[in-house]
């Protein structure tokens, strides 16, 4: 089994042969620090809408090497955090249009791939939550009420009958399906972005580390880009910018894949519809069954490191795979023995109170997207299109979304912040054992972690 090599999508594509590093100091109109999907997709944007605009793009590795390269593909609707924190803000109606925007913007990267001839192996199939013992159905239930009164989110329930017809996940006690969301595999997406800005005429830099962002500039390790807009896309690695470590939290998730599966298997598991695949533990798990019919697996792993250190190109403890192994047998007890071909881990950005937010600062020029946790590839491309209306002053319905501007304090300073992370995920695996164990309803263990972490 291969481990880490940034992750299995990219070394099924092999990495990119990476553009030159900056060299000397230079202007331009627009500076975006990170070549993630929120970097390449702000600097798409702004090509499209206007050509000339010099646009630079610095990167420390290789456009895509962050979560974008690494995650579990799935390209989903959720507005990151949820709906209620600005249901008291800002109100029913703007919810709702968040909610049609975070629809359209699965939409979008879809069409935006086909018109860009992007192939990334994009199968919208819609999102399948199973529940495998009583206090998940019991979540299951309230979730599916609290959609259901939503117009946009079209969530149907099914009975466990019914659910093992789509998917025979073993224990399955019901589930619910909605149709906003699609498979897709990231480092293609990743790629055919790269190569679709690099064709527009946006400057990326590869191998180009920024240690700070100062106003109208971005000071990196080989020169200062100054520009009228700097817009920091770095999600998962903020904490490495001067002045922002204890903005956003790098949280780790780790995945495995299979070998691809034959035919037989697939009877019994079904999964013809190429759904993405979630439960609805605590420290839940997110699967796709992939376009040559492997299934990528995906959970927390050691979730957080002290100081909020980063991974190795997404090296994974044998500890995480034991444990996503097991589950992926639990899952389906015909995979029992099954080859696991590679693991790997990816670091995402979690913010004080778990919700996303782009914004642009006019007095600094710097401009910010991220914070979206587990739910970052559909909310790039929208926060692209949103920091794109910003930075050209456009006056349209997305600078008016309820994440524009949204600002959270900080994350506490270490040891506190370490000590908090543990003990959260302790009490969230503890309560998925007992759930899975006994118990009928949820965990109180599970209600505490939420109220400590904000969640
Ligand atoms: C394992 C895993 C699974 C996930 N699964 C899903 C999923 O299925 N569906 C979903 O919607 N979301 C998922 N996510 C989240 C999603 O992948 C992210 O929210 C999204 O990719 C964020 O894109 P980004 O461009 O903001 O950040 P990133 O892709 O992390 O890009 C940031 C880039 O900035 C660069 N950078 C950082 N610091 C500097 C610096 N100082 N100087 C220069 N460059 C710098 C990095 O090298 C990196 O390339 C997952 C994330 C992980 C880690």
């Amino acid at each position: 089994m291969r481990n880490g090599e940034v992750s299995f999508w990219w070394s099924q594509l092999g990495l990119p042969a990476p553009t030159e590093p900056l060299d000397g100091s230079i202007r331009a109109d627009v500076c975006i620090v990170g070549g993630g999907y929120t970097g390449l997709w702000t600097a798409y944007y702004l090509k499209r809408a206007q050509p000339g605009l010099r646009v630079v793009v610095l990167e420390q590795r290789f456009a895509g090497y962050g979560a974008s390269g690494r995650n579990g593909g799935w390209l989903a609707n959720s507005i990151t955090g949820g709906r209620e924190r600005y249901l008291a803000s800002h109100g029913r109606e703007a919810v709702a249009r968040f909610q049609a925007a975070a629809n359209d913007a699965v939409d979008e990267v879809i069409r935006v791939a086909a018109a860009e001839g992007i192939d990334a192996d994009i199968h919208k199939g819609g999102e399948f939550l199973v529940a495998y013992d009583a206090p998940q159905l019991e979540r299951l239930i309230a979730f599916a009420r609290s959609e259901q009164q939503w117009a946009e989110t079209d969530l149907e329930l099914y009975s466990a009958e019914e659910a093992r017809r789509r998917i025979d996940v073993a224990g399955t006690m019901g589930a619910a399906w909605h149709p906003h969301t699609a498979r897709l595999h990231p480092a293609k997406l990743a790629a055919g972005l790269r190569r679709t800005v690099l064709e527009l005429g946006v400057e990326l830099y590869e191998g180009t580390c920024v240690t700070e962002l100062r106003p109208f500039a971005a000071i990196t390790d080989r020169g200062v880009v100054q520009a009228a807009a700097i817009v920091r896309a770095t999600e998962g690695f903020t904490a490495g910018l001067a002045g922002a470590h204890r903005d956003w939290l790098p949280l780790n998730s780790s995945l495995v894949v299979t070998e691809p599966l034959p035919p037989q298997v697939w009877e019994d598991i079904g999964w013809a519809g190429r759904e993405t695949l979630g439960d609805m533990a605590h420290a839940y798990m997110y699967a796709q069954r992939t376009a040559d019919d492997r299934i990528a697996f995906g959970g927390r792993g050691r979730p957080y490191r002290y100081g909020s250190k980063i991974d190795t190109d997404g090296a994974t403890p044998g500890s995480t795979v034991r444990r996503l192994r097991e589950l992926i047998e639990r899952f389906w007890p015909v995979l029992r023995g099954v080859r696991l071909d590679h693991a790997w881990s990816g670091v995402l950005g979690v913010p004080r109170d778990w919700s996303a937010t782009v914004g642009l600062d006019r007095a600094t020029g710097i401009g910010w997207a991220g914070g979206y946790v587990g739910t970052g590839v559909a909310s790039t491309n929208l926060a692209g299109r949103t920091l794109t209306d910003l930075i050209l002053e456009r006056d349209t319905e997305l600078v008016t979304l309820p994440w524009v501007d949204h600002r959270v304090r900080r994350w506490e300073p270490e040891p506190l912040r370490w000590v908090a992370v543990q003990a959260l995920y302790a009490m969230y695996y503890a309560a998925d054992r007992a759930e899975l164990d006994r118990r009928q309803t949820t965990s109180p263990l599970a209600r505490l972690a939420d109220l400590v972490s904000g969640h």
